[in-house]
């Protein structure tokens, strides 16, 4: 396959290639009738991590997006930091999972929409380690719609 990039690099694909695969996850997510988020863990051009909220499916309050992609991950990887890895999520993390990714020393977090109540850049912006480096707004209207529609949906 060959990436068109908007970058100067020509190895690395745009954000965007690996949103649409996030947004994929997070339309997982609402065919179970599952909060619409999406994840996706990539490492070197490749996705070695997938995950979409199964909070309801397990009965799991813990059961988000990021939380089973950081687990696809390491799993992948055999071995619990995820180096060199960016994380691609259609929300903003909560604090919880800006605090796993604390643990995991993941190299960049690339997020589409916001989130105004639960996001953890409100909460707490230094949350996530150091190193980690962050990008926002990525197809942003596409993961905000998703959501939206969903909660829309319910409240009907
Ligand atoms: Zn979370």
């Amino acid at each position: 396959m060959r990436y068109i990039s908007f970058t100067d690099d020509p190895v690395t694909p745009p954000d965007e290639i690996f949103m649409k695969e996030a947004l994929r996850e997070a339309e997982k997510a609402l065919e179970q009738d599952e909060v619409p988020i999406g994840a996706v863990i990539v490492s070197k051009g490749k996705i070695i991590g997938r995950g979409h909220n199964l909070t309801e499916r397990l009965n799991d309050v813990t059961a988000h997006a990021e939380m089973q992609a950081f687990t696809a991950a390491a799993g992948y990887l055999g071995g619990k930091y995820l180096k060199d890895c960016t994380l691609y999520v259609t929300i903003e993390p909560c604090v919880m999972c800006a605090g796993a990714s604390y643990w995991t020393q993941i190299s960049r977090i690339v997020y589409g929409a916001e989130d105004e109540k639960r996001g953890f850049s409100k909460i707490n912006s230094i949350i996530t380690h150091p190193k980690t480096e962050i990008t926002a707004g990525v197809m942003q209207q596409e993961c905000a719609t998703l959501i939206k529609d969903f909660f829309l949906k319910k409240r009907k």
